[in-house]
């Protein structure tokens, strides 16, 4: 049997593991349902080696114990302090390196000493030696070092269309890089490459907080950023309002009993428009665009040199940044491989054509057409009401929902059209509509009451589209079975084999998930939990006493919180000990 030769994508802040296996790219699971490894380690109380979630939960308790974004240190000829010992950045990688090869090995069953590691473009000698080194740490023998913008686009299969030249877009959580490569005959070429190390999707979350820190004091006369307690809140509340507005028009930060004015609870409920994020986070988007410009001119080519845009990191879902690539650039960036997973399934395809055997397709199902609806606008400079509204696009992995606000035109109006097209032109009418439905007995508002239209895709290709009127909650949908099959001729067949093999799949996916969750993960077994949470109320406990009151209480609802659930469910415990960990790690700050 030829040995599986592993691909790592040692990230800044996550790293994953993937294989070929049966011509098929799978990106191992590190505990059940968990794919993402968080790059950070740390030495327990007891002196055990904890890596991935534990290590980052206890890095709040014990940043003294703990390293993370070692990546960033890579190549420096430093001493890294953990737990009162020394040592070099190469060794903190080898830690994540080798929990990686025992997940692959309990995955695969067999041992690995082989691997494929991705570091960025830009990465020195220097920087790429010390990643070779920790690789032969961790008990692998380094078969290649690739870039990450290589890998993204073996994912991609960039490589399988000719000579041609792809922007790789990298937007992270704090990282940002974009290469310029050309591929000829599977060979992938970095031509250039530029970035911020300090620029990611995290700056998009601050701005929300913002946001709601300057609503708070105008609404409610209070300012709540000397409260940890509360900005902890905001933090989380900005990320998932973030995430809703990649899909929808319109997202809410609530948090209830935010603070407290003068012995009066605050609540918060601030509804946010994508427009107005939008706003908010453009001059990031603006500042990445820059970037592009640069790296197409390092590489001394102009925006109509490039055939493709590639998408990579999480950020990259956020609507803007792909609208504004497609006006700078003139092309629909690729958004079909998970963003989060495509470095690493480069890193495997790589390692299985080292290995002998043939580049794997990787099989995404996406909808080979593109869905929307029609309103008024500007086509061609005149007014139009036919002008195509997009909303879910062509190589979009399915299943998808994607939400749009539209408005009323005219003061009064008491009933809107909507037409359901599938194509791709500007002019709706040039389209072919697959379906049609009116909302009537709308509120009497004047002309720009929204309503919010909904279209969700299924792996069998039905097509449900719904239409709500924002204010009165008014609802009107249909459901258009065969979407996709309808008029997709001959590719009808081959859509069922690929959902047929998706439901293959799902089916495998639950029993194999079961049989290793017996698997201890990251060695959080009940007894170390419990160890864990003790140590967390210890030092919660002893914050108290610095804590103002406001802080005070909360410290106190948390720690009360943990220890009621000490004898109770892991999971129970563990969301209580997560909730004071991140009180704890704002407070600390
Ligand atoms: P990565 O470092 O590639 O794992 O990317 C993480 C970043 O992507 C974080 O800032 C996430 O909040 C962000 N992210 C994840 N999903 C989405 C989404 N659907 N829309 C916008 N940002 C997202």
């Amino acid at each position: 049997m030829i040995e599986t030769i592993i691909g790592i994508d040692l990230g800044t802040t996550n790293s994953e593991v993937a294989i070929v296996r049966d011509g098929r790219v799978e990106v191992i699971e590190v505990a059940p349902g968990i794919r993402i490894l968080p790059s950070v380690v740390g030495v327990a109380d007891d002196g055990s080696l904890l890596i991935g979630e534990a290590a980052r939960n206890q890095y709040v308790l014990h940043p003294e114990r703990s390293v993370r974004s070692i990546k960033r240190r890579m190549g420096e000829f430093t001493a890294v302090h953990m737990a009162g010992k020394d040592y070099s950045p190469q060794e903190i990688s080898a830690m994540i390196l080798r929990r990686l090869r025992e997940i692959a090995e309990a995955h695969i069953g067999a041992t690995v000493s082989k691997a494929v590691i991705t570091v960025p473009a830009y990465f020195s000698d220097a920087q790429r030696q010390a990643t070779r080194e920790a690789g032969e740490i961790a008990g692998l023998e380094v078969m290649r070092i690739i870039n990450e913008p290589t890998a993204a686009a073996l994912a991609y299969e960039s490589c399988h269309h000719g000579a041609h030249k792809a922007l790789v877009y990298d937007l992270g959580g704090g990282t940002f890089d974009v290469s310029v490569v050309n591929l000829e005959s599977a060979v992938v070429e970095v031509l250039a490459s530029h970035g911020n190390n300090h620029l990611g999707g995290d700056d998009f979350d601050l701005q929300l907080v913002a946001f709601a820190v300057a609503h708070l004091q105008t609404k409610h006369d209070i300012d709540v950023r000397d409260n940890a307690v509360a900005m902890a809140r905001l933090q989380r509340a900005a990320e998932a309002a973030k995430i809703t507005l990649s899909d929808q028009p319109y997202a809410t930060l609530s948090e209830e009993f935010l603070a407290e004015k003068d012995g009066v609870p605050v609540h918060l409920s601030l509804e946010i428009a994508r427009d107005e994020y939008e706003e908010m986070i453009e001059p990031f988007v603006a500042e990445t665009i820059e970037a592009v410009h640069v790296a197409l001119s390092g590489a001394g080519l102009t925006v109509s040199a490039i055939n493709e845009i590639l998408l990579v990191g999480g950020a990259t879902r956020t609507p803007l940044v792909q609208r504004r690539l497609e006006q700078e650039l003139g092309l629909q960036p690729r958004a079909d491989v998970d963003p989060d997973l495509c470095v690493a399934m480069g890193a495997a395809i790589q390692a299985a054509v080292i290995a002998g055997g043939q580049a794997p397709t990787v099989l995404v199902d996406v909808t080979p057409y593109t869905f929307g609806t029609s309103a008024m606008g500007s086509f061609n400079g005149d007014i139009y009401p036919y002008c195509f509204v997009p909303l879910i696009r062509k190589n979009t992995p399915i299943p998808v929902s994607r939400s749009e606000a539209f408005c009323t035109v005219y003061d009064g109006q008491s009933r809107v059209d909507v037409n359901v097209y599938q194509g791709e032109d500007p002019d709706a009418l040039n389209n072919i509509e697959i379906g049609r439905f009116t909302i009537a007995g709308l509120r009497d508002a004047p002309a720009g009451n929204p309503l919010i239209t909904t279209f969700s895709l299924d792996v069998n290709g039905i097509l449900q589209v719904t239409s709500r009127e924002k204010e009165s909650g008014l609802v009107h949908s249909i459901t258009i079975d065969n979407a996709i099959g309808r008029f997709a001729g001959d590719k009808l067949l081959a859509a069922r084999e690929r959902i047929d093999e998706l439901f293959d799949d799902q089916d495998a996916g639950p029993e194999r998930a079961g049989a290793e969750g017996g698997g201890s993960g990251d060695g959080v077994d009940g007894r170390r939990l419990r160890i864990e949470a003790s140590a967390l109320i210890e030092k919660a406990e002893r914050l108290l006493a610095s804590a103002g009151a406001e802080d005070a209480e909360d410290l106190v609802n948390g720690i009360e919180a943990v220890k009621d659930l000490l004898a109770g469910s892991e999971g129970e415990l563990k969301s209580a000990m997560d909730a004071l960990a991140d009180l704890l790690y704002y407070l600390d700050a």
